[in-house]
């Protein structure tokens, strides 16, 4: 009985994976508006305590987009897409910032 089982699930497995080998549609993303808006200046480099993004290593002199707070520190991030890769292990990487 439990041979019949195990066959019947590879039978559904191998399916599965056969059903997968069809074509897909056009994948194309649809545009992202906010993506092509040029970053607006909402923060500057006085208010934060990090000399560079933590996530991609830019200056953020060179612009934040979004910050974070973290153990009484402010941390700014060019993007809120590297504030969010932060934010995945913030006490892990916390060690890696640079501070002022
Ligand atoms: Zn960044």
């Amino acid at each position: 009985m439990k041979l019949l089982s195990i066959a019947a699930c590879l039978a559904l497995a191998t399916l599965a994976i056969s059903c997968n080998n069809t074509p897909k549609a056009t994948t194309e993303k649809p545009v992202d508006s906010a993506a092509t808006m040029p970053i607006e200046e909402k923060y500057t480099a006085n208010i934060v305590d990090n000399k560079k993004d933590p996530t991609c290593g830019m200056p953020v002199t060179a612009g934040i987009s979004d910050t974070m707070h973290y153990n009484n520190k402010v941390l700014g991030f060019c993007a809120s897409e590297c504030k969010a890769e932060f934010a995945k292990n913030a006490a892990k990487n916390i060690a890696s910032v640079e501070w002022k």
